[in-house]
């Protein structure tokens, strides 16, 4: 599928392979809709909805929306519900079957966002903590800018040069595609800069 493609940085080839692994590992019909779901866009009072709905995959879907959206964009439209917001996620029911990645992880990456923006951060300071977030999906909503990229064929890598787009922190990411899930390790780039955050 093209949209996997995209989103992965893969080539057609390690996809399918990719794809292969991902079949006789069993995916669940939730995480292809996870996938599929990721080119949708929601206005903000369905992304709350879908986060009060108490539904997993509704959640999830508001969690990406959330992680693509400016700061500014999530001080408007998001900060003023974030009690609501925490108290829905505390509640999201675990998931059902045992999986690679709890179901209710992106929602927590998103409401940790919302928390750093609060804080008056900048969104990119939650990078650090998370492997989901990937820099060339992030490029694709203007919120990172990808300076060099190359491939490391030893550790089977990317090695991503980039920096956001809102506070113009710097970073060096790498981007692992992975077995089931791409993954990613951010850190930050501090040499001759001063943090925004
Ligand atoms: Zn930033």
């Amino acid at each position: 599928m093209a949209l996997n493609k995209s989103f992965t940085g893969l080539s057609r080839k390690m996809y399918n392979k990719a794809s292969q692994n991902r079949q006789q590992a069993g995916w669940t019909r939730f995480t292809r809709l996870c996938w599929q779901a990721l080119g949708i866009s929601m206005k903000p009072e369905e992304v709350l909805n879908a986060i009060y709905s108490l539904d997993n995959l509704e959640a999830w879907k508001a969690a990406w929306e959330i992680i693509r959206t400016k700061n500014t964009d999530l001080t408007e439209f998001y900060l003023p519900h974030l009690k609501e917001i925490r108290e829905a996620v505390s509640r999201l029911p675990a998931p059902d079957k045992p999986a690679m990645r709890d179901s209710r992880d992106s929602i927590k990456l998103a409401l940790k966002i919302l928390e750093s923006v609060a804080e008056g951060k900048c969104k990119c300071s939650v990078y650090l903590e998370t492997e989901q977030i990937l820099p060339e999906s992030q490029e694709k909503f203007g919120l990172v800018e990808v300076k060099e990229k190359r491939w490391d064929a030893k550790a089977y890598e990317d090695d991503i040069e980039c920096s956001c787009t809102e506070c113009g922190q710097d970073f060096n990411c790498r981007v692992n595609h992975g077995y089931h899930y791409p993954w990613s390790k951010w850190v930050k780039k501090t040499k001759g800069y001063t943090l925004n955050w």
